[in-house]
């Protein structure tokens, strides 16, 4: 089993792009959200827009970084899934950011797929190794390619997400946890899915489940 958690909004509190536009870009920036709400631009070019509108120096964005707030309950649920699951950060924000976030919550080293932050003077650019133009997610990091090479096509695939970036993968995963607008999302296109608000929810549920134990199968 694989499971493919999210990081903006879900194992983090807040969105981490989101926040930074808010505490160091002008407030043009949510119009250029918005545009990409509505369809008008890919998340890729709102990325691209939105992050030359961050105007600070390295030292201060490292420190911001850290600051970054993580559900306290992810540590738990993880301890209990590695015991029988391989656990990846699929996101398609900042992969520095995450790193940093993720360390200074003393949490274990897990592989991050993300898009590669560069830090330039005054600010930030991107670059984008999982960019996948073949799905219509029209993400920087697109989450169901990953998922399929992560998973081989023979791991049966957990996505715990929360957004927009989560919808190419939540209509081939075997289970999908969702909250935020996730949730409409699976609603819309009838993609059954536990709605959950933190990973004490997820834990719980999981904890339900015949196959999290790892003898299953061999002593049948
Ligand atoms: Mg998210
Ligand atoms: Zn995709």
């Amino acid at each position: 089993m694989l499971f493919v958690v999210d990081f903006d909004g879900t194992l983090s509190v807040r969105d981490t792009v989101d926040a930074m536009l808010e505490r160091f870009a002008g407030p043009e920036w949510e119009a250029v959200e918005q545009e990409w709400l509505d369809g008008h631009i890919t998340a890729v070019q709102c990325m691209q827009k939105q992050l030359r509108m961050v105007k600070t120096d390295h030292v201060t964005l490292e420190s911001f970084f850290r600051g970054i707030q993580l559900d306290a309950s992810f540590l738990p649920f993880y301890k209990h899934v590695s015991t029988f699951a391989n656990v990846a950060i699929v996101s398609d924000g900042l992969d520095h950011a995450i790193k940093v976030a993720m360390k200074n919550a003393a949490l274990p080293e897990l592989p991050v797929y993300a898009n590669k932050l560069h830090f330039v003077p005054d600010g930030i650019d991107l670059s984008w190794p999982h960019m996948n133009p073949s799905c219509s997610g029209g993400n920087g990091t697109c989450k169901c390619k990953i998922a399929r090479d992560l998973s081989g096509g023979d791991k049966r695939v957990v996505l715990i997400g929360d957004g927009k970036s989560d919808a190419c993968l939540a209509k081939e995963a075997d289970i999908v946890f969702a909250k935020g607008s996730l949730i409409k999302y699976c609603e819309k296109n009838n993609i059954p899915h536990f709605k959950f608000q933190t990973f004490a929810d997820v834990l719980a549920k999981v904890k339900g489940w015949p196959h999290q134990l790892p003898q299953q199968g061999a002593s049948a």
